[in-house]
């Protein structure tokens, strides 16, 4: 039997994009099914994020104008991460493999084939990796590698330059459906689910239209989503930090004594002023970070949804008829 494989594309405010890509999305579907490697049950599946602009009614006339063409539609924006998660969660139950990629064209889509491959091969999970970062500016290219550094450093372990472009299979998916988080950050849940994976690199072209979606205040939103939800390291940091600041005041107080002892202390001021300014900035950054774990307890417990699917396109179709 072969593979049924669901291409899940989250999609945002992308009607300048979708119209050109679709159907490439399509020709590798049906490319694919061709070479006999997946099962003409096989669809591209469109997962509208809350759009405000034209994307939906276009979503769902690409629907209309072929059956390899499916759309979901969240009842509001989510952001990307959650728009995966309810294509992926769609699809687990239609079918044995899914790819996630974005719809701007930026990830090779010629890469799929060496990820069915893989997965032909026994893997159940490939990560698609950039192999370089050539036609990104600068800027994103250094915001995005401190990125990656920095959720290393501090303990949230994610496979290096791999974004959302991964065939996942339903397998696997069935198992992430158990990890109830809403702190979502799919790139380092999904290591965390096991079995054998691999890589594929490709290289990564510029956005075919329209503009990102994640400047430089989301990336950091996402990176302290992706260290507070995989990772404690940074309450660890703020014991060991306390820990030194201690040991450090231990030579401090020696050192007060001393000076009283010998009549000067008058002159600690200074010392003392700088003293009370850096413990009260360590405290205040301390009482931030674990604020933010806090936090991120609350929207957890509340265990609110974490998509909500308010239209499909073949529901829709199914409906049509009656009225
Ligand atoms: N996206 C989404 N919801 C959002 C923001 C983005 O579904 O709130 C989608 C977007 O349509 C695209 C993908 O996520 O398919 C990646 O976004 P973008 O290309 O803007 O990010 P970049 O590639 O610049 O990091
Ligand atoms: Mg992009």
């Amino acid at each position: 039997m072969k593979p049924v494989l669901y291409i899940v594309i989250p999609c945002y405010n992308e009607q300048e994009v979708l119209p050109i890509t679709a159907p490439q999305f399509l020709t590798k579907l049906l490319v694919l099914r061709d070479l006999g490697k997946i099962s003409d049950e096989s669809r591209v599946l469109f997962v509208n994020d809350g759009s405000r602009d034209r994307t939906w009614e276009i979503i769902r006339e690409l629907a209309a104008s072929d059956p390899h063409y499916l759309g979901i539609s969240q009842s509001r924006n989510r952001g990307h991460q959650n728009a995966v998660l309810a294509g992926l969660m769609e699809a687990k139950d239609r079918c044995d493999i899914t790819i996630s990629i974005d719809c701007d064209g930026q990830d090779d889509i010629d890469a799929m084939d060496r990820m069915v491959d893989a997965y032909l091969d026994g893997c159940e999970v490939v990560y698609g990796v950039r192999a370089s970062r050539r036609t990104d500016t600068f800027f994103k290219r250094f915001t995005a590698q401190s990125f990656y550094k920095f959720l290393a450093a501090m303990g949230a372990e994610v496979v290096y330059n791999h974004a959302d472009y991964r065939l996942i299979s339903a397998r696997v998916l069935q198992e992430l459906a158990g990890f109830r988080e809403v702190n979502l950050f799919l790139r380092g849940l999904v290591p965390l689910v096991g079995f054998k994976s691999t890589t594929v690199s490709y290289d990564r072209a510029e956005r075919l239209a329209g503009k990102s979606h994640y400047p430089l205040r989301k990336m950091i939103a996402l990176a302290m989503d992706g260290i507070t939800s995989l990772s404690v390291k940074p309450l660890r940091l703020i014991t060991g930090f306390g820990v030194f600041v201690a040991l450090v005041s231990f030579f401090g107080v020696v050192w007060a004594i001393v000076t009283a002892l010998s009549g000067r202390s008058i002159e600690g001021w200074a010392s003392m002023t700088c003293i009370v300014c850096f413990v009260s900035g360590v405290q205040l950054i301390s009482l931030g970070i674990i604020g933010e774990y806090i936090g991120k307890t609350y929207l957890e417990v509340k265990q609110r949804p974490r998509y909500i699917i308010s239209e499909r396109t073949w529901e829709a179709a199914e409906e049509a008829p009656k009225s």
